[in-house]
């Protein structure tokens, strides 16, 4: 029972930038505890799904069910910090350490140094960080060691929920291998359910358990593991 729930769903969606349909009637679930990669062309409205399941844009028509509820945008901030969200471009402050960028979300949740510098220095282990970095800034490190204090900071408080969109896409082929490790480090030692918007096969293939295909704002194809093989012939074949 548990193990097909979903984290998240949208049902019947519609959504339109000016006039333009973006999301037409789209229904899709992502599974609890699994990695779902979510994958399409460019313009195709994967990073709008990500702002709609953290509540950033609210769909024309349609639910949005995060954690089994509907999205109260009332309390858009507090269902926020359960739902982590890496982007391609990490957003690290410059004027922060590495140390206060991880530790942000448990600044502004009032949690005690104590157990900040704990959990930083716990996650920066894990992604293999030295904690020689912890008082450096964001640019003295390497793209994709600001990838990992990105992914870091997006799980400090533990999040059930991560979203991350292209997040390793502007890191070169053996930067973005060996963090796939770490996170599969994460994932073992802290697994939480993920939606990652790829347009590598080969990330998708690592990380991912199930697949979702997305065209003009509609699910060409979804499926698991054992799906993604034909899935991936007929996207390469579409192109
Ligand atoms: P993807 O992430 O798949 O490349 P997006 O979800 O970013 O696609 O965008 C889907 C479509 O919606 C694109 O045509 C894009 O130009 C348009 N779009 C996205 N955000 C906005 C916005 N804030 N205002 C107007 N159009 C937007
Ligand atoms: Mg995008």
């Amino acid at each position: 029972m548990q193990k097909n729930k979903n984290v998240v769903e949208l049902i019947d969606i519609t959504l339109s930038f000016q006039d333009r349909k973006v999301l037409v009637d789209l229904s899709v679930n992502f599974q609890s505890g699994k990695v779902t990669a979510l994958f399409g062309k460019s313009g195709s409205g994967k990073s709008t799904i990500l702002q709609l399941i953290n509540g950033m844009i609210i769909p024309e028509y349609g639910k949005v069910k995060v954690f089994d509820d509907c999205f109260d945008y009332q309390q858009a901030n507090i269902l926020r910090l359960q739902i982590g969200y890496v982007v391609q471009h990490v957003g690290l402050f410059p004027h922060l350490t590495i140390e206060k960028n991880i530790s942000l979300l448990g600044k502004i949740s009032k949690q005690s140094i104590k157990s900040m510098n704990e959990r930083t220095r716990f996650l920066m282990d894990t992604v293999g960080l030295s904690q020689d970095y912890l008082n450096k800034y964001p640019h003295q490190l390497s793209g994709g060691e600001q990838q990992r204090v990105g992914l870091c900071r997006a799980l400090f408080l533990k999040p059930p929920l991560l979203l991350m969109d292209e997040p390793f896409a502007s890191l070169d082929y053996s930067t973005r291998t060996g963090i796939y490790n770490y996170f599969k480090i994460l994932q073992e030692t802290e697994p939480c359910s993920v939606i990652i918007v790829t347009h590598q096969f080969d990330e998708a293939e690592t990380l991912a358990d199930n697949f979702v295909w997305l065209e003009n704002g509609k699910i060409k194809s979804q499926g698991n593991k054992s799906d993604f093989p034909s899935i991936k012939t007929d996207y390469l074949a579409a192109l």
